[in-house]
């Protein structure tokens, strides 16, 4: 299941973002997902909290967005989302592989918590 090392290469870059704004924990992921990425999201789910244990991300809710496929279409001359499983124009019927959305697996975005209030002064 490749899911594992890619929730666990997530978790490493996260950790290292969090690292450097100087968060000691994440509470949230936001992730964009492409449809086209080769990653099932389920699998990704389950996979995540595995490999977020005993790190800063661990409990650290995954936000995904779907990203859907877009082609972009020759005859037509404009960008297209064709059906699920489909690589044809849903307009003109042509194929096409002309990827222009849809492969995306990218860390958009983590959440840290707010930091603690100040001490008030006695
Ligand atoms: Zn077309």
């Amino acid at each position: 299941m490749h899911e594992l090392s890619i929730a666990l290469s997530l978790v490493e870059i996260v950790e290292e973002a969090a690292r450097r704004a100087g968060a000691e924990r994440v509470v949230a992921v936001h992730l964009r997902l492409g449809a086209m990425s080769g990653v099932v999201r389920e699998a990704l789910e389950f996979c995540f909290p595995l490999a977020a244990q005993h790190t800063l991300v661990e409990g650290a809710r995954l936000e995904i967005e779907t990203v859907p496929l877009v082609l972009a279409c020759d005859p037509c001359g404009r960008d297209v989302q064709p059906e699920e499983g489909s690589f044809r124009c849903p307009f003109c019927g042509a194929p096409s592989m002309h990827i222009r959305q849809g492969r995306e697996l990218e860390v958009t975005g983590i959440e840290v918590p707010d930091p603690e209030p100040a001490m008030e002064e006695r």
